[in-house]
């Protein structure tokens, strides 16, 4: 391997090659040459249910010139793999378009991040190792690709197939947004119904004024402080900061997990988890017939169908067992979605809740993934995404036991 990991010239490359990518995506390219494979499959099925809905989405990212604005790069590693999630500030135009015209348009701040996962430093990963050919799409494995993939003969060397993405995240800046803050107005209002009937007439009356009049005045003493009160947690930031803590409840649960399952599989990761968990809804939320993937045991809710794109701001374990090993794990997924709804386009946080089952027999296949899987009885590589048995030795491949599957969404 000749990468360079101190390099961070080196990820801000591949992060300004990965915007410009998808870029050209929307522009009506093919999706970004460095996604995973399971990505790139998710957004072609993103375009076909845009088509679907009788709408045109269009998003052009320009970067924000000042180098104030780059967002330093996390990075966690396993024992073949660095994962470094690398960002920036960008600028965004949404635009979203039906048949009667413009719909939609939103400019504005927003930071976007991408996971970029590269080979370890002198790792060398096993020859049989199952890989997505880059160009075609096909299964095959990696000797295979360094020889020429066996349906498009493409022929690749290392820095080809990795750094790859494996994640992507756009959180906006919250602007003025009066609409977030709504929900709290029912407890403002009652804040306020509270004041005026107790604490506001009490106070008048203290002051010797008769209790007619204190009761009267009471009202709009109440709905001042009430005004007040809503001025200086907006110019605090208390909203924002409600906002941003969504799901940092279920941190205590989703550690004891982690804790849980590391005993039975040392190399499970929560970044992989929740990468995965993700890509399990892009491709149930996207697709027209959820039924046909092998990792989607239940039915689809129908409020799915309206999320025209979704990005993850936080997930958390709402409760787990573990019995043998199988392993059940119930999650919210917290998300910022476009929400497509009786002719109108809405942003907003969208609670997604799935319950995922996988039997673990081995620790976490580093560098799975469902579109190029290796068939334990034959070897041979093949798509076991929506592909239930070996087309080599026909042999049944069961997904459970190498990657989570999706058995319930409430
Ligand atoms: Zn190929
Ligand atoms: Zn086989």
């Amino acid at each position: 391997m000749k990468f360079d990991f101190d390099a961070d010239a080196g990820l801000k490359k591949i992060y300004g090659t990965y915007t410009g990518q998808l870029n050209q995506w929307v522009e009506g390219g093919e999706p970004p040459k460095l996604a995973m494979q399971e990505i790139r499959c998710a957004m072609e099925q993103q375009r076909e249910h845009w088509k679907r809905s009788g709408l045109q989405v269009h998003q052009k990212i320009k970067g924000i010139k000042g180098a104030s604005r780059e967002v330093p790069a996390v990075s966690y590693q396993d024992r073949m793999f660095v994962n470094h999630i690398v960002g920036s500030e960008k600028m965004i135009t949404t635009t979203i378009w039906d048949s009667g015209g413009e719909i939609y348009r939103w400019t504005g701040e927003a930071g976007l991040s991408v996971v970029i996962q590269e080979l370890k430093k002198n790792t060398q990963p096993p020859q049989d190792m199952a890989l997505s050919c880059p160009h075609c799409g096909a299964p095959a494995t990696l000797a295979q690709l360094e020889n020429g993939c066996p349906f498009c003969d493409t022929h690749f060397v290392m820095e080809e197939l990795y750094p790859k993405v494996t994640n992507q995240f756009t959180t906006r800046k919250h602007s003025q947004d009066v609409k977030q803050d709504l929900w709290l107005l029912p407890l403002f209002l009652a804040v306020m119904i509270g004041l005026a009937f107790t604490v506001m007439p009490e106070a008048f009356r203290s002051r010797g004024l008769p209790d007619a009049y204190s009761r009267v005045m009471g009202v709009p003493a109440s709905l001042i402080a009430g005004l007040i009160l809503w001025g200086v947690c907006k110019a605090l930031g208390i909203f924002k900061m409600a906002k941003d803590l969504r799901g940092s409840g279920k941190l205590i649960r989703s550690l004891q997990f982690r804790h849980q399952i590391k005993k039975l599989d040392p190399e499970f990761s929560t970044e992989y988890f929740r990468d995965r968990a993700m890509n399990l809804f892009r491709m149930m939320a996207y697709s027209e017939d959820p039924g046909v993937y092998t990792a989607c045991e239940c039915r689809r809710p129908d409020s799915w169908e309206n999320v025209l794109d979704a990005s993850l701001y936080n997930f958390g374990v709402d409760k787990y067992r573990i019995n043998g090993n199988e392993c059940s794990v119930s999650i919210t997924l917290y998300l910022d979605a476009l929400i497509y709804k009786q002719g109108k386009v809405k942003y907003k946080g969208k609670k997604v809740r799935m319950t995922l089952r996988k039997i673990i027999t081995e620790p976490t296949n580093l560098g799975f993934s469902v579109k190029a899987v290796s068939c334990p009885s034959c070897a041979g590589s093949f798509d076991a995404e929506k592909v239930k048995c070996c087309p080599y030795c026909g042999k049944e491949y069961d997904l459970v036991q190498h990657d989570w599957v999706v058995t319930e969404i409430r």
